[in-house]
């Protein structure tokens, strides 16, 4: 189920950021406010009650301080807004009527000049669909112009249960296929190149989760340097992280596949 799921996530990803940027957007005025629940700057709406103390959103709740400390990013009080609908039905329904032009899927981000959201409904995937979601709308607060690679990369990472620190069996699964076949190759350059998100495929989906994973989990020079292209995104846009890199660490691109490597043969222990 997960391998069908994922395009259909991938495709509104898509979507949400052909939004960013784009004027003509509003969003909706009709919106699932039957609860409201407002955890520091993470405001969830939805059409159904759910309990206040739920874990899945005090993980939310918690997971900006863990983005915001871990990437050294500066504090932001741009509240992220969640409208949660309890069934698909409902949420498709209201789909169906305000965005008719989007092809199905579970849940998406939308990034305006005023506003983050997130849209979603309660179903078999809601804490990873959540997490990776909300990620976007932490990330965005801060640095609205983060790469693309990066942006999804981190969506990736922190979509995952704190406890599996990041580690994604299905990316690893699809990029030790590829490699076994011959046809992929580590290159972060062209990542890099890639501005739409319709250029993203699913395997570039998982190369950029495994650059992340190898800079936020092997050393802390490698992770300064991520936090420093945070930093350079918020002044600029494009900022290149492998420009500095491959001068540094030339063969890092073969180090990364080590570390995939690595994965593999933890994979059956790993949460
Ligand atoms: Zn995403």
């Amino acid at each position: 189920m997960r391998a069908s799921d994922r395009p259909y996530r991938f495709r509104y990803c898509v979507l949400a950021f052909f939004l960013v940027g784009c004027s003509r957007f509003t969003p909706p005025a009709e919106l699932p406010v039957a609860s409201s629940l407002i955890l520091d700057e993470l405001v969830i709406y939805s059409d159904f009650q759910f309990p206040d103390n739920h874990r899945l959103l005090m993980d939310l709740q918690e997971m900006r301080s863990r983005i915001t400390e871990g990437l050294d990013l500066p504090p932001s009080d741009e509240p992220v807004e969640v409208y949660l609908f309890k069934t698909p039905r409902r949420y498709q329904k209201f789909l169906a009527h305000h965005y008719p032009q989007f092809p199905d899927r579970r849940a998406f981000f939308v990034q305006t000049d005023t506003r983050l959201c997130v849209y979603t409904y309660w179903g078999d995937r809601i804490a990873e669909d959540l997490r990776h979601e909300v990620c976007h709308g932490y990330l965005h607060a801060a640095v609205p112009n983060i790469p693309l690679w990066l942006d999804e990369g981190l969506a990736e990472f922190y979509e995952r249960d704190e406890s599996a620190e990041g580690f994604h069996q299905e990316h690893i699964d699809l990029l030790v296929a590829a490699r076994d076949r011959g046809d992929w190759q580590p290159q972060l350059a062209r990542l890099e190149s890639l501005e739409k998100m319709e250029e993203m495929s699913e395997l570039e989906y998982a190369e950029a989760w495994l650059w992340t994973h190898f800079l936020l989990q092997t050393t802390e020079w490698r992770k300064n340097l991520l936090r420093e292209t945070l930093q350079t995104s918020r002044q600029k846009r494009d900022a290149s992280l492998w420009q500095q890199w491959h001068l540094i660490e030339p063969d890092v691109s073969q180090q990364l596949l080590d570390h995939l490597a690595r994965l593999q043969s933890a994979d059956r222990l790993a949460p």
